[in-house]
């Protein structure tokens, strides 16, 4: 089951409470044992679901309800509160650190091997280059062979200038050198990538430190496999207590439903989850609000997000100035519908897209978007 299957199932549930003529307690009970059952499904922890279960029950009490509630009443009340308390759920009540510009900001990855950490630098970095930021990337990996040339490959591929060696072996050595280098040369993100192992191993955590001692990062961020569903919190606590990280990355969202339960199980240790790894691809990072992103799962859009992607991708675009003069001037050029065609390809799969726009997201997986606040 994939995370969208999961907003599709309580999408579902809440749904049927509009085809019930009648709505009583007991048709409200069926809805929640339908929700509580698919974040079961999606690896959320029982202890999590219950106190959800009960929040949900305490907020719609229908002893309290005055007799002459009308239907609709009841069922804006009951959409309302499980919206409120899946966001509530999945809310770190965190603020991370935001880097500013014209000043460096040191940015340390670390996490397991195989968690997405190389390539969420390399998406992380892009972010920031599209946002106006002078970022790079910094190898750190000395461990395992060929993170040099992935990393290099994949900054060539996102246009980020990086710094490695080849030669050097400790990574603190690399790292400082690195941060110091593109310090100098007036970068305002630079990204660190380290070192991961397959198992939290005392060595690795001791390399992390010395890292971490060496070039003192602004933000330290994880990486965590959303694969691995609730036993995020394991390894986030295991992480914590060897080098504080101050944000969370879940990757590999897009794998399977287990990313809600990774990103649940990681809120209720308070630390901010900052991105979700969405693919493989560049483009496939989706910055992390609780609102928005519970908004899109229920499959009723993130405007927010989508200005936000668009301002990005326009910002970036060089000719989109001389665009907007044509146009004021009354002229559209072959250059101009070029311009305009590569910003709409730059934008990533429609149905990404589609999922923000309020109601498009669920028509375009041929339903419609009954559950509506
Ligand atoms: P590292 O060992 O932590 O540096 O991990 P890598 O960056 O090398 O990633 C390991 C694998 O996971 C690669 O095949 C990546 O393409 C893949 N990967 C990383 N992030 C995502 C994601 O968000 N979604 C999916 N589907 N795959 C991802």
């Amino acid at each position: 089951m994939v995370l969208s299957d999961l907003g599709r199932r309580i999408n579902a549930a809440v749904s049927n409470l509009n085809r019930e003529p009648n709505l009583d307690e007991k048709a409200f009970d069926a809805m929640i044992k339908e929700i509580c059952s698919a974040l079961l499904s999606a690896d959320v922890n029982v202890r999590l679901v219950k106190t959800l279960r009960k929040s949900i029950q305490s907020t719609v009490n229908f002893k309290d309800l005055p007799p002459q509630t009308s239907s609709n009443s009841k069922k804006r009340l009951i959409q309302q509160a499980v919206f409120d308390h899946l966001v509530q759920l999945v809310d770190p009540h965190a603020e991370p650190y935001k880097p500013k510009k014209g000043r460096p900001n040191v940015i340390m990855f670390v996490g397991l091997q195989g968690a997405g950490k190389t390539t969420s630098c390399t998406k992380l970095a892009r972010y920031y280059a599209q946002r106006g930021f002078k970022a790079c990337l910094v190898c750190a990996d000395t461990f395992r062979a060929g993170a040099y040339d992935q990393l290099k490959q994949n900054a060539t591929k996102a246009k980020i200038p990086y710094y490695g060696s080849l030669t050097q072996t400790d990574p603190a050595v690399v790292a400082a050198e690195g941060v110091a280098r593109f310090k100098k040369e007036k970068f305002e993100i630079i990204i660190v990538d380290t070192s991961g192992r397959h198992r939290q191993e005392a060595d690795l955590f001791a390399e992390m430190v010395q890292v971490q001692k060496a070039i003192k990062p602004d933000q330290t961020i994880m990486v965590l496999d959303g694969t691995i569903g609730q036993a995020a919190e394991a390894q986030s606590s295991a992480f914590k207590q060897a080098a504080d990280f101050g944000a969370i990355i879940i990757t590999k969202t897009d794998g399977g439903a287990a990313g809600g339960g990774a990103i649940s199980a990681v809120a209720a240790t308070h630390t901010p989850i900052i991105f979700l790894g969405t693919g493989e691809h560049m483009m496939d990072l989706e910055r992390f609000a609780p609102k928005p992103f519970i908004s899109k799962l229920l499959g009723y859009g993130d405007m927010s997000g989508l200005i936000e992607h668009i301002q990005s991708i326009t910002k970036e675009s060089a000719g989109m100035k001389e665009t907007q003069k044509h146009l004021a001037e009354g002229i559209f050029t072959l250059r101009d519908m070029k311009e305009q065609i590569t910003n709409i390809m730059k934008m990533g799969p429609l149905s990404r897209v589609a999922g923000m726009i309020p109601g498009l997201g669920s028509m375009m997986q041929g339903k419609s978007p009954l559950f509506q606040l």
